[in-house]
């Protein structure tokens, strides 16, 4: 039997309602239940890959395909449990389903209204597909008092009556300020939240409170007493030196133990070893690497959550720190390329991207990396600008390029519309709708035997997952593998290449993939683990 725990958050934005959603799974994981998390997001966008991730942070992508909230992300590196479509949902798919359904006439003589038919979708989608899991843990996107989150809100509500008090757990997350002048921690808006909440008719059993001071007794006695709530339900959660250390200390707080005491369910012992590991392992490093991000950023660095977090579980494998130096790639043009930018780098990474503005800076820094021969890890676009830069520098083809930036007469990257997924083949037009029509998800590769992919990997055929509309042009493969880079990667039917490398480098990779996905603090990536190590020998270099 599921049991339901919906987390919503209150008083501000951005307090870590995704990062304490996965902790606290990550908590009950290790007490030996399997869980389940899932988001409802309010926006209106049918999934957010079409929102730009300066804005909104990256778009994280699941096996089945699905282009999800960034959250999915830490659900999955703190559970390891792999997310799937139908664990993100938001209000634009909903509305969009229910509005197929209406012009199709399923709901004939019926009007059409948020309760109950959007409830419903909502209360749907929480509920199915659910198998054996012992506990789901929903998480409502937004700030209770949204207009847009109502209809979310409503639909728990709903749920938390019709499965009962032995099936729903409300927990909140709220802020407790320090407020400097009065030299005091401030309740109120907690307590304001939570009677925000209840105004919607949710009573909430748990309160977290995130905090940067200590919580007094006195200060959780008062919101114990005005949120009608046992003190013990009220769980401090103050700042972390690093966000793997949350499990273990949401369980010395006692959330986990609140949470199955509310289920009235017996509380085995956790095994929470893995996280103190992990938190020994990044609190005491034995040295530290520095490895330079190329890319275009402005600012949120959240639009690159799972490649920064990959590659601090690269860190994690080789006991290092790993410092990350975020670099405009646009310094690395015009006349006087500013490569002393790149000076303490003991590698150079080039991320995914899209778009003109900041490429040629790209293929520069790839230039840098492959003729200093300093290691150089290129994900998606990343591996694109690799062979370009190659089949430029070296093929002799000065004219080669993306037609993701145009018509070229030499498209060493190309739009593919047709290629094949396990027995079926898929389609796309040049003209074709934005949202959702990149090859998306996981797909099989096949490595060369001998290659660096296949020793780093220990594997012949991997599966890794995708998010592009472009793809190396296989008709270049041989003019660039003479030049000397090796496809050592390929879909299984030959005519997609996923990786390639450079035999003569001390560690030069591209992928079409992006790994960063599925690295978790517990089991780091091979390839992350491995660049950090080619990082850490360079760094012995110079
Ligand atoms: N813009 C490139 C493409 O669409 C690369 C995308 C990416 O890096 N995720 O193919």
């Amino acid at each position: 039997m599921t049991r339901f725990i919906f987390i919503t958050g209150g008083v501000v934005s951005s307090l870590g309602k995704g990062l304490a959603s996965a902790a606290l799974g990550a908590v009950l994981q290790a007490r030996g239940y399997k869980v389940r998390l899932r988001k409802l997001d309010p926006y209106l966008n049918v999934d957010p890959g079409t929102m730009s991730p300066y804005q909104h942070g990256e778009c994280y992508v699941t096996d089945d395909g699905a282009e999800t909230d960034l959250d999915l992300g830490h659900y999955e590196r703190f559970t390891g449990v792999p997310s799937r479509q139908s664990d993100n949902i938001t209000t634009g798919r909903i509305y969009s389903n229910i509005l197929a359904k209406e012009r199709r006439g399923d709901y004939l003589g019926a009007t059409v209204q948020v309760i109950p038919h959007v409830t419903d979708a909502i209360k749907e989608f929480v509920t199915s597909d659910l198998g054996d899991t012992d506990f789901l843990l929903c998480e409502v996107g937004g700030t209770v008092g949204d207009i847009e989150s109502l209809p979310f809100l409503e639909a728990i509500r709903q749920l938390g009556n019709e499965l009962g008090r032995e099936r729903a757990c409300f927990v909140h997350l709220t802020l407790v300020p320090w407020i400097a002048s009065a030299g005091e921690l401030k309740t109120k808006p907690t307590q304001h939240s939570v009677q925000e909440l209840q105004s919607v008719g949710i009573r909430c059993d748990i309160l977290l409170c995130r905090s940067e001071q200590e919580i007094p007794a006195s200060a959780r006695k008062k919101i114990a007493l005005f949120c009608n709530l046992r003190e013990e339900a009220v769980i401090p959660a103050l700042n972390a030196r690093t966000i793997y250390e949350v499990p273990i200390a949401y369980h010395r707080e006692g959330f986990d133990r609140e949470v199955l005491r509310h289920f009235g369910l017996p509380q085995p012992e956790p095994d929470l070893a893995r996280w103190s590991h992990i938190v020994k392992r990044i609190t005491e490093p034995e040295g530290e690497v520095e490895i330079a991000i190329v890319g275009k950023y402005t600012n949120l660095l959240d639009a690159y959550k799972s490649l920064a977090e990959a590659l601090a579980h690269g860190g994690i494998a080789n006991n290092v720190r790993v410092k990350l130096n975020w670099i405009e790639s646009e310094l690395f043009e015009g006349i006087e390329p500013a490569f002393g930018a790149l000076d303490g780098a003991h590698a150079i990474l080039v991320p995914g991207g899209f778009g003109e503005r900041g490429a040629e800076g790209k293929i520069r820094a790839v230039r840098y990396a492959r003729e200093k021969k300093v290691p150089y890890f290129g994900i998606c676009f990343g591996m694109q600008m690799a062979c370009i830069e190659a089949a430029r520098n070296l093929v002799g083809l000065q004219r080669a390029n993306t037609t993701e930036f145009g018509p070229t007469p030499e498209p060493v990257v190309g739009l593919l519309t047709e290629w094949v997924r396990g027995n079926t083949l898929e389609r796309r037009g040049a003209g074709d709708n934005m949202g959702g029509t990149m090859r998306l998800g996981a797909y099989d590769c096949e490595l060369a035997a001998g290659s660096k992919v296949a020793e780093i990997y220990g594997a012949a055929r991997i599966k890794e997952r995708h998010r592009h509309r472009y793809e190396v042009n296989v008709n270049y493969k041989t003019q660039l593998e003479r030049a000397g880079l090796r496809f050592s990667g390929m879909s299984p039917d030959g005519q997609l290449p996923e990786i390639v490398e450079i035999p003569d480098h001390p560690w030069f990779v591209g992928v079409q993939f992006h790994p960063e996905l599925k690295s978790k603090p517990f089991d780091p990536h091979p390839l992350f683990a491995s660049f950090v190590k080619a990082a850490l020998v360079q760094s012995r270099l110079v």
